[in-house]
């Protein structure tokens, strides 16, 4: 893993088949208590800050191009043992890939969120549902506005 095209920057992470992850930031919200919490955020949400920690903090160049970027974070405090599920609004079971609920084997919530403004290593955004405290593990461009606004000069 190299090779690197002029410009580049590499930063020292694990092999494409290690499957653990690691964090690459964390999600503050105003939200503490998991009642609190929208169940899908809002795009007229309450501002929210997403730090992204060193190495990854290059990682941000070009975003600030983008309105609306997808959110991927792990649901920490979530149980990951259900298959079948009772949401609490209803008194049906459904299967757990049925639900977005934040009950999963591998419990990883993503949002559509709007981006705000870029300050140093922190975004801050509205739309999100998580926690505050919720490790951040990437940060895409949402794939329907996938053109930047102004196409990136390098
Ligand atoms: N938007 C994401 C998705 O669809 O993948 C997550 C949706 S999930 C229904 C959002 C709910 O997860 C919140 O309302 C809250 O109850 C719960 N939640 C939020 N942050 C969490 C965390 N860090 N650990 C466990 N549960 C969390």
């Amino acid at each position: 893993m190299s090779d690197i095209r002029p410009h580049e920057i590499m930063v020292p992470t694990s092999d494409p088949d290690d499957a653990r992850l690691r964090f690459i930031g964390r999600i503050h919200t105003p939200w503490t208590d998991r009642k609190d919490c929208p169940r899908q955020g809002k795009q007229d949400g309450p501002e929210c800050r997403i730090e992204v920690f060193e190495p990854w903090v290059p990682a941000l160049k070009g975003i600030e191009d983008y309105d609306q970027i997808e959110v991927l974070y792990w649901l920490d405090r979530s149980r990951r043992d259900l298959v079948v599920q009772n949401p609490g609004h209803t008194d049906k079971t459904f299967g757990t890939f049925a639900l977005r609920s934040p009950v999963r084997p591998n419990p990883i919530g993503t949002v559509g969120a709007k981006l705000i403004s870029v300050e140093g290593p922190n975004l801050i955004v509205r739309g999100l549902d998580c926690m505050n405290g919720t490790p951040l593990i990437d940060l895409k461009p949402d794939r329907c506005a996938f053109s930047p606004k102004a196409a990136p000069k390098d």
